[in-house]
């Protein structure tokens, strides 16, 4: 079994919770987030959550994700894409998308690819 320590230790930089959007929310990273943060869903809606049609994003402030504080302060109740990152699978798939990813994010480890 691979350890991922050795392709990926995160350096806290906190490139990938900056940004004026966030990742998208499914109804399972709602309900998740929901546990973590034990408020009402319709409290974080107001409070948290960026809503356009169907769309749920995390609401940005100056230019971070609004959970974003020299690190996530919502670690347990974080979207599944936030835990996925940087690992997501399409690096497997596509030597392309390991550099384009391990480009944003300085803990992967450059020389697996
Ligand atoms: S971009 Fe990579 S190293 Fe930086 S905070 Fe995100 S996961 Fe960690
Ligand atoms: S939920 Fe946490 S990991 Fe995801 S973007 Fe916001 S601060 Fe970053």
């Amino acid at each position: 079994m691979v350890d991922v320590s050795e392709i990926f230790r995160c350096t806290r930089c906190g490139f990938c919770c900056h940004g004026e959007t966030t990742v998208s929310l499914d109804q399972e990273d709602r309900s998740r987030m929901t546990r973590a943060l034990n408020m009402s869903e319709s409290a974080i809606r107001k409070k948290y959550w960026r809503i356009s049609g169907k769309s749920v994003q995390m609401k940005t402030v100056d230019g971070h994700c609004i959970f974003y504080d020299k690190g996530c302060t919502v670690h347990s109740g974080r979207p599944h894409r936030c835990a996925q990152w940087p690992l997501h699978p399409s690096i497997l798939d596509d030597e392309n998308n390991f550099i384009t990813i391990s480009e944003s994010c300085p803990g992967i480890k450059k020389e697996i690819g």
